[in-house]
């Protein structure tokens, strides 16, 4: 992905931020799920699909979770399927739990994933929060709690802030 899709779909999550007027953590995806007119269902992911974390079906306009995982890998698994929504990708809705870097990963993948974290980690409310707990790139394991986020996802985010 390219440094201008980068920045676009950076614009669009804070958009979406914007819309829904949330400026704080634990970003609240169910209302922008409600606002999308989508419903969130937790389930057990049916046999021979133990690797899903989510997917979304246009059908019933919901976005499928798996029950079992933690809350911070539920949250991350809706803002993605959310990007693929609002991103408008037509084929790519199942998330699959392994995400590999390399280039045979669908791009649309890397767009919802891209989206995710900018939708959960903004850049302004990463600065916002460091600032108001006066803590530092290092305190990932923190930003990861207040925001709700893996801290996987909280250790990359921060790399990329300047
Ligand atoms: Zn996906």
């Amino acid at each position: 992905m390219d440094t201008t899709r980068h920045k676009e779909i950076e614009i669009e999550a804070l958009k979406v931020l914007d819309d829904y007027e949330i400026a704080d953590p634990v970003v609240n995806v169910a209302k922008i799920a409600e606002g999308q007119n989508v419903k969130i269902k937790e389930i057990e992911m049916p046999e021979g699909y133990g690797n899903v974390a989510g997917f979304y079906d246009k059908n019933t306009k919901a976005i499928y979770v798996e029950k079992k995982d933690p809350p911070q890998r539920k949250l991350f698994s809706i803002a993605h399927e959310l990007g693929h929504l609002i991103l408008q990708h037509q084929n790519a809705t199942v998330l699959f739990r392994i995400t590999r870097e390399d280039a045979a990963y669908p791009l649309q993948e890397k767009e919802a994933n891209s989206f995710a974290a900018h939708l959960l980690m903004p850049e302004f409310m990463l600065r916002k929060y460091m600032q108001k707990y006066n803590l530092t790139k290092a305190d990932y394991g923190t930003m990861a709690k207040i925001f709700g986020v893996p801290v996987s996802s909280m250790l990359h985010q921060l790399e990329r802030l300047k």
